[in-house]
């Protein structure tokens, strides 16, 4: 009796969630309420990715967690392949054939940095063993749009993370507060948004009290000279740390 309770209760279960995927297929099809009802998934999405509600920030059309990292309520959420675990990732990269040219249009606000902007993708695309690489384009289409913008005190910059196999689509530079850092830290900011749009979380994750984060497969553990450790706007590590390469050669 006891046994034949469970089994219908499995039944149950399994009818809820094979019509709790038919709900997303049509909302996915569906154009008008698409807006309000993407804004549920997404942040859905982010409480998924483990990150806590009390974490998240609604920021008009975005949510921003951890203060760096920017969700569009607009976006296209990942597919769950179920199967890859993420030094810190969030499961979802860029694809094989777009991490081959990541293209990034740098806005008329950011010409200025171009330099700190070149030195980052170089860091990236040297990265040993890593098929990943990005470049300056001058028109549409592009992957990543890099601008300006006013983030307050305390935030260098933001970015976003892949979604749909494409990079994270965004990453917002807070130009006059890093004015005053070194090159080497303008760089470091730029690097670490791009870091964030290739699904990199921050190694230090735990030690900020950020939500869990799953470790790029083979490459564990904390690490003092990662440059995707956040919270260190201005003062952090300046390049790739060999733990940040291998990391980047494993996911890419
Ligand atoms: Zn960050």
């Amino acid at each position: 009796m006891k046994k034949n309770l469970k089994r219908i209760a499995i039944v149950a279960m399994v009818a809820v969630v094979i019509a709790a995927c038919k709900k997303n297929q049509e909302t996915l099809t569906s154009e008008p309420q698409e807006t309000v009802k993407n804004t549920d998934k997404v942040l859905q999405h982010i409480k998924n990715l483990g990150f806590p509600e009390s974490s998240i920030v609604d920021n008009g059309n975005e949510y921003v967690v951890e203060e760096d990292i920017i969700f569009p309520k607009n976006m296209e959420i990942p597919a769950n392949t179920g199967l890859k675990t993420e030094q810190y990732y969030t499961g979802s990269i860029v694809n094989a054939t777009k991490k081959l040219n990541i293209r990034i249009f740098v806005d008329a606000s950011m010409t200025s940095m171009s330099s700190e902007i070149n030195s980052a993708i170089a860091q990236w695309n040297a990265v040993p063993n890593s098929t990943l690489r990005f470049s300056v384009v001058r028109t549409a289409p592009y992957d990543i749009l890099i601008k300006n913008e006013n983030l307050g005190n305390g935030v260098c910059g933001q970015g976003q993370f892949p979604s749909g196999g494409s990079a994270g689509a965004l990453v917002k530079i807070n130009k006059n507060y890093i004015a005053g850092n070194s090159f080497a830290q303008r760089a470091r900011t730029i690097c670490h948004e791009f870091g964030h749009c290739i699904s990199f979380r921050h190694t230090n994750w735990a030690a900020q009290g950020e939500s869990t984060a799953t470790n790029v497969p083979g490459v564990t553990g904390t690490d003092a000279l990662s440059l995707m450790n956040g919270g260190q706007c201005g003062s952090g590590a300046t390049v790739l740390s060999q733990k940040d390469k291998n990391a980047t050669a494993v996911l890419y």
